[in-house]
């Protein structure tokens, strides 16, 4: 008698319905294409899929960090997937798959979710690193999930650009009191706006940077602050109206908001002394900045603090979040770089035309090891300023190529633009 053929196994990659936020980040760095979305669910197409990992770092959630050993003939299809509102259960194996795998061979067990203690994988899709910088304090993520969210309260909700402006963008305060929600600046949380969609279904968290340092908006309290743009339109100019942007602006004192995370483990600023921050935001991009720099501003006195150097891109003066506070703050402190793309009577800037004109000064911060640089905002300003970096450093006769795999790898090169 033949003996059966050995069942091929597929050790299978999948996303967990229940804890992505469907920031879009695994989709754009997919570089073969497998990974797809509808409006319910992120899911990995199994006939595309090469494991090559390069999605598992920049993931904020870990949700895309789960796999499932599988007759390979019996893969959950993209359809299988995108019904989905939790993972299945693993399944055993028939005997001569678990015994014989492939060709043969054992298949190893699946892997845990382990996406930090891969080996992070840096391609051309991922511009930025996979890892933090060295000195990065650890943080927590997944604390709250959809399904056991943490109630904050909002104590403070004010607009921080200019009344007369389209920019409708707010300053928003949340406080969690006596329940634990410990985060890190560069971190994120998720907001889970009331009602359903359009299906009826919950609506998903919206992702938001967290724009307050590590020990709180107000030092020593339990809170946190959020910038949030009021959307009205969508990214072709028609009217829209933001779900989870309008629920959040229109939030007053006392409210009460679901939130899940804090997200986030790369975007982290480095915590030894002399480290210098490159930040380069536009927008709203810059709740992460304003972070950071707070944290810097709280520890003058205290720490040996290095350089800072923002470049910050707005449509006008009083379009751009925080202005006032930002102008207060001392000049041997940060240096502020503002590009205004619109300002009546002067010429259209954007970040990367001011990183050209400050090439020199860029130049001497690249050349140190304790430089991080941090770009946040507008998904089109990415390969603007990689450009930027590129002439900057060409300039002066060193290979951009060399600098820039040194800074993934270090960690001090860091996106995150939607
Ligand atoms: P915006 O007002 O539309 O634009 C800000 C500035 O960026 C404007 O001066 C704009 O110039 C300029 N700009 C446009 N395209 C650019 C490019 N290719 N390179 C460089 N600059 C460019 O910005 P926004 O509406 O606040 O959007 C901010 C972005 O940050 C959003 O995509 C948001 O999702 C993202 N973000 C937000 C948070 C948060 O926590 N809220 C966190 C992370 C990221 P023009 O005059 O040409 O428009």
């Amino acid at each position: 008698m033949n003996a059966p053929l050995p069942v091929e196994v597929l050790k299978q990659h999948l996303i967990d319905p229940e804890i992505c936020i469907r920031c879009n980040t695994c989709e754009e760095t997919c570089p073969v294409d497998a990974i797809t979305h509808h409006s319910n669910n992120y899911v990995v197409d199994p006939e595309i899929c090469n494991g090559c990992m390069a999605c598992v770092p920049p993931c904020p959630t870990g949700s895309i960090d789960n796999w499932r050993l599988v007759v390979r003939a019996e893969a959950y299809s993209v359809q299988d997937q995108l019904g989905w509102e939790e993972l299945p259960q693993e399944k055993p194996l028939p005997v001569d798959a678990a015994a014989g795998g492939e060709g043969g061979q054992p298949m190893p067990a699946p892997q845990p979710e382990s996406g930090l203690a891969q080996a992070p994988a840096v391609t051309a899709a991922t511009p930025g690193a996979a890892v933090p910088p060295w000195s990065a304090a650890h943080p927590y993520v997944n604390l709250y999930t959809h399904k056991t969210p943490i109630t904050a309260t909002v104590v403070g909700n004010y607009r921080v650009t200019g009344a007369d402006t389209e920019s409708d963008i707010h300053h928003i305060v949340l406080d969690f009191g006596e329940q634990p929600f410990p985060v890190l600046e560069g971190q994120s949380i998720g907001i889970l706006p009331p009602g359903v969609d359009a299906l009826g279904r919950p609506h998903h968290a919206r992702q938001y940077s967290l724009a307050s340092p590590r020990d709180g908006e107000r030092a020593g309290y339990n809170n946190l602050s959020l910038t949030v743009k009021r959307v009205t339109q969508d990214h072709g100019g028609a009217a829209a109206h933001g779900v989870c942007s309008n629920y959040l602006c229109d939030l007053a004192k006392n409210d009460t908001v679901q939130v899940i995370g804090p997200f986030g483990h790369t975007f982290l600023m480095p915590n030894h002394p002399q480290a210098n921050l490159i930040m380069i935001c536009t927008g709203t991009g810059s709740a992460p900045m304003r972070a950071m720099t707070e944290r810097s501003r709280r520890l003058i006195g205290t720490a040996d603090i290095g350089k800072l150097m923002l470049f910050f891109g707005a449509r006008t003066e009083r379009e751009l979040p925080y202005f006032g506070p930002l102008m207060k703050l001392p000049r041997d402190f940060i240096d502020i770089n503002l590009a205004l793309s619109r300002e009546p009577g002067q010429p259209k800037r954007y970040v990367q035309d001011l990183i050209r004109e400050r090439a020199a000064h860029v130049r001497g911060l690249l050349a140190d090891r304790n430089t991080c640089i941090y770009v946040c905002g507008l998904k089109g300003m990415e390969v603007g300023v990689l450009d930027a970096l590129r002439d900057v450093v060409v300039q002066s006769g060193e290979d951009w190529s060399i600098l820039h795999d040194a800074l993934r790898r270090e960690g001090r090169l860091h996106f995150e633009t939607y």
